[in-house]
């Protein structure tokens, strides 16, 4: 061993320091012990054995689950001038009998593998008389009939430690759960193995839960503060997946759709784009998300609740690896909740109902909490936090408390005077005096507890009736549609012993507006330039066709993007430059730096209307300037550097957001009918849709531009 592990971790992967507990990890790993890393998503896994890969003698074997996820990290590797490979059943024959060449010639230091294939006999027989540096096993809870994303084909995978007990075996996992974490160890005979669990907290993750109202506008007015970002919105079916993929289509929003019922080759379309930053938004049933190496996702709406707390961990977690702040926000409505009962109950194995119900509740309990939403999170997972965060939206805008003591009174009598046996909505009706004819068929407008509630309204008592679920009062029979009954503590409260102190909704869309502004203000860089550095990226990465984050991630750019380093010995002190890149992409971002330094012209804004600035970001702000200068398609486009495509998307955006622009002097007049015709023939669609059958003269920005003001046309 010549280089010390500090010294790998700087020139070849271009990081100052080691997180916890990396450094302990790769240097027992590299002593050739076994170890198990149960580490959140995004804290740093891949070292833990990269690093060793580099230090020890021979090859490392990485198994991992998926292809894409395999084919990203070689990709990444390989832009740091790491020897890698790796072998699945996407490569040809050929392509495979490369890598047995280059096996056979001990040139790899890493390859990568999927388990079936790595428990090939004949395989296993190849490497039996190889020098193998160690194992590593990727999302190791596959193993685990217990964790949430069993695989068979990882079963075979304990005979490895008997096989080859003189190579360490590096285990990981995001899973959280002691049970499955036992099991795992249990599975691959890790007896000797040093587990090391690292804190499940995900600081730069915001977290926000809002009611469920208006979940359109609520998602289109959070996306709308964040028209640059990357970002993934969970639904639970596939048909609700489809519909909002194509509603954020139709009001200009870059945004696909993803589930496992559409075909294989659209989903690697859309997975490609997306890491490629070509698509910004992709609606996704959680069939997205496992195969995705994205550092950089900003957000991950939950427009539906995810069915556990564990989901919910690990859908959030997929946004922000880079330590940038990031956004989870969820949705939360007792309609998806009882959707979801029903999904779960029609199972019939009547053990895995029990267990997915209780699943669900903690998720209901986690959205329902008055309490900061770190704690309640972290809590669940074992991980005790004295303090509250200070990052959610309880703790910077903690909702006011009211005493419901009257309210909660008629509301648990009137559930005792139906009779236990019908749900919350029917019980809101009866309390607001309803005459609909179930309420009249059974005679329900003839007790006492009829329109004692009209002076509240149906969206209020929603609220009531959850908080009194959640704290215990109600309790909701999930084997008869959700009935409410009353629990031993409802008593003191209907005889007028005890108070009743709940809290006060919030409004659901202001809350999303102010997130945002929180998330916003703590960007300490330059906007413009951090455009400028992602421009040139992009520029980089499709001519390497490898997706952006490999060349640089964001936290990487936003560094640049601060401290400005115009040399190499500048350029290598930013986080994420090693020797292998600066020698690669360098010059091509110091030179941008240095131009940019020299003609950054003041960007003043005057002249917006004050809500537009507000929902603006600030590549949109900087486009709608220089289309003030009186600068066309093609000039503003050279002038930030950025692809014209992406100037309209601006401009349509800007468009649709009310700004006073005119487009269609950006397009060919005889083209503008024509694609007015399409619009009307199929409507407001996608691009690509529109574009079917029009002529070749037309271009997407044209299409762009007519359809943003023939929506802005129907608005007004
Ligand atoms: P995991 O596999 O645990 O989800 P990764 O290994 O993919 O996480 O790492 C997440 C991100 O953190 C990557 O962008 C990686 O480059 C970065 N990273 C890992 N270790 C460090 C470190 N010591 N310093 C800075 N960045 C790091
Ligand atoms: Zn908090």
């Amino acid at each position: 061993m010549t280089a010390t592990i500090h010294h790998t971790l700087k020139t070849v992967f271009g990081f100052n320091q080691f997180r916890a507990p990396q450094q302990d990890v790769i240097e027992r790993v590299v002593a050739g012990e076994d170890v198990f890393l149960v580490m959140p998503t995004g804290g740093g896994k891949s070292l833990c054995y990269q690093i060793p890969a580099l230090h020890r003698d021979g090859v490392a074997v990485v198994v991992s689950p998926l292809i894409a996820l395999m084919k990203d990290q070689v990709d990444a590797l390989i832009a740091n001038g790491v020897r890698v490979a790796c072998l699945n059943s996407s490569l040809s024959s050929g392509e495979a009998g490369r890598v047995f060449q280059q096996l056979d010639a001990g040139t790899l230091d890493l390859l990568y593998v999927a388990p079936e294939r790595l428990m090939m006999p004949d395989f296993l027989e190849r490497l039996s008389v190889m020098n193998l540096s160690l194992f590593a096993i990727d999302e190791a809870h596959c193993i685990s009939q217990w964790g949430h994303d069993f695989r068979p084909q990882y079963t075979q995978l304990g005979r490895l430690r008997e096989l080859f007990p003189a190579v360490p075996i590096v285990a990981m996992t995001a899973t959280a759960d002691p049970e499955t974490r036992k099991d795992i160890l249990a599975q691959l005979g890790l007896a000797e193995a040093t587990v090391f669990v690292a804190g499940f907290d995900r600081p730069n993750i915001t977290y926000t839960v809002v009611p469920k109202q208006k979940p359109l506008v609520q998602l289109s007015a959070f996306l709308n503060g964040r028209r640059d970002e990357a970002g993934i919105v969970y639904a639970l079916s596939r048909k609700r997946v489809e519909d909002v993929a194509e509603r954020l289509r139709t009001a200009g929003f870059s945004a696909a759709a993803y589930h496992a019922g559409l075909p294989d080759d659209e989903r690697k379309r859309v997975q490609e784009a997306f890491q490629r930053d070509d698509i910004r938004i992709v609606v996704a049933t959680v069939a997205f998300g496992m195969g995705i190496d994205k550092s950089n996702v900003r957000f991950v709406v939950h427009y539906d609740m995810p069915k556990s707390v564990e989901s919910y961990y690990q859908e959030t977690g997929r946004a922000g690896r880079d330590g940038l702040p990031s956004e989870a926000l969820m949705l939360f409505g007792m309609g998806d909740v009882m959707t979801a009962r029903k999904l779960i109950e029609n199972s019939d194995n009547a053990e895995r109902v029990k267990i997915e119900l209780q699943k669900l509740n903690a998720m209901v309990g986690y959205a329902e909490a008055l309490t900061c939403r770190r704690r309640a999170l972290l809590s669940y997972f074992g991980d005790l936090r004295e303090h509250a965060c200070d990052n959610c939206d309880i703790c910077t805008d903690p909702p006011q408390r009211f005493d419901a003591t009257e309210q909660a009174k008629k509301a648990l009598s009137c559930v005792y005077r139906v009779g236990e046996r019908f749900g919350m909505m029917y019980v809101i009706e009866v309390l607001r005096g309803s005459k609909n004819q179930r309420v009249m068929d059974l005679k329900h407008d003839r007790l006492s507890t009829w329109g004692i509630g009209a002076d509240t309204s149906a969206v209020q008592w929603e609220n009531i009736f959850r908080q009194l679920i959640h704290l215990g009062y109600l309790v909701q029979d999930f084997t008869r549609f959700g009935a409410l009954g009353l629990s031993a503590a409802a008593r003191p409260v209907l005889k007028g012993e005890t108070q009743v102190i709940l809290g006060l909704p919030r409004d659901a869309v202001e809350t999303v507006v102010k997130g945002k502004k929180r998330a916003g203000s703590r960007k300490d860089y330059d906007q413009a330039l951090f455009d400028a550095l992602r421009a040139l990226r992009k520029q980089i990465a499709d001519a390497a066709k490898v997706p952006p984050f490999v060349v640089f991630s964001d936290a990487t750019l936003a560094e640049m993007a601060r401290t400005r380093p115009t040399h190499s010995r500048e350029l290598l002190q930013v986080s994420g430059v090693g020797d292998h890149k600066l020698s690669q992409y360098g010059k091509a971002f110091m030179d941008l730096i240095a131009g940019y330094g020299r003609d950054s012209s003041a960007k003043s804004l005057s002249g917006f209307p004050d809500d537009l600035t507000l929902t603006l970001s600030d590549t949109q702000k900087e486009t709608l300037r220089l289309y003030r200068e009186g600068l066309d398609l093609s000039g503003i486009s050279a002038r930030r550097g950025l692809k014209s495509s992406t100037i309209a998307a601006h401009l349509e955006e800007l468009l649709n957001m009310g700004a006073d622009v005119d487009l269609l002097r950006f397009v060919d007049a005889e083209n503008v009918p024509l694609i007015r015709a399409k619009l009307a023939a199929v409507g407001s669609g996608s691009l690509s849709e529109l574009r079917e059958g029009l002529p070749e003269t037309v271009s997407y920005e044209d299409i762009r531009f007519v359809r943003g003001t023939w929506n802005s046309g129907l608005r007004n």
